[in-house]
């Protein structure tokens, strides 16, 4: 479980999350929905390690997250902008997380888990592709495959198919849920688009303006939206 308290973070003098408290249950698939600049990223980036919080608390399990370097929080991260390495074969991308990893594997090993995660996000036979040679969906998933290749415990998603077109994602919505049912791993999922929210997470939290404004399951936040923000918010959707 991953909790927040009251979390702030200010650059310079903007103060761009004003105090957000937050539960998120093991196994749970949680997205913060918001318009551009009300915070999601930096909530992520903090829960991460990529940032700190000046103010507030973030804990993993009864662990104070600072008292956890980066690299052992077990989380995983897709980004919107696919940063695979395009001098890399698709299976190398996906094996290069657990190469630099501190759990050593040998060759074979790694080679048997990168055949087990190419079957999971259904792109067998394509890991001798680069990635210029597979489609932008395709590149999600081998992006999301090398994010699991060293079993995280949080997976964390921002915009992660931002970049593709609107069928795409609809496709990539069904399969990350299907993913998602299989390997219950605790997912936060960031995105600016409500029925990409609404369709695909346990529990959506609205934030504006660095706050949440509303949070509960898809169909709580569209039957009682608390304000006129929320309704108008949502409402864009349909
Ligand atoms: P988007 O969907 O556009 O990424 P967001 O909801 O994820 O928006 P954040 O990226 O978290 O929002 O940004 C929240 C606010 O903080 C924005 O106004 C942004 O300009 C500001 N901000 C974020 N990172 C920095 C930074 N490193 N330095 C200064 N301001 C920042």
């Amino acid at each position: 479980k991953i909790h927040l308290e009251n979390v702030v973070k200010t650059f310079e003098s903007f103060q761009a999350v004003k105090g957000v408290s937050l539960d998120i249950e093991s196994g749970e698939l949680v997205a913060l929905l918001g318009p551009s600049g009300s915070g999601k990223t930096t909530i992520l980036r903090m829960v991460a390690g990529l940032e700190y919080a000046d103010g507030g608390a973030i804990h993993f399990g009864d662990q104070d997250a600072t008292d956890i370097p980066v690299r052992d929080r077990g989380v995983g991260f897709v980004f919107q902008h696919y940063a695979l390495f395009p001098h890399m074969t698709v299976a190398d991308n996906i094996a290069f997380g657990m190469k630099v990893s501190k759990v050593k594997r040998d060759r074979a090993a790694i080679d048997n888990r990168v055949t087990d995660l190419l079957r999971l996000v259904r792109l067998e036979g394509l890991g001798d592709r680069f990635p210029a040679q597979i489609s932008g969906g395709q590149r999600q998933r081998v992006a999301l495959a090398r994010a699991l290749s060293v079993d995280p415990k949080v997976l964390l998603l921002d915009e992660p198919f931002g970049a593709l077109d609107a069928n795409v994602r609809r496709d990539l919505r069904r399969w990350l849920r299907e993913i998602h049912s299989e390997l219950g791993i605790t997912t936060l999922f960031v995105t600016h688009d409500q029925e990409e929210a609404l369709d695909l997470a346990d529990r959506v939290v609205i934030l504006k303006d660095g706050q949440i404004v509303q949070q509960g399951t898809p169909q709580e936040v569209c039957r009682d939206p608390k304000s006129a923000f929320v309704m108008k918010f949502l409402g864009d959707a349909n």
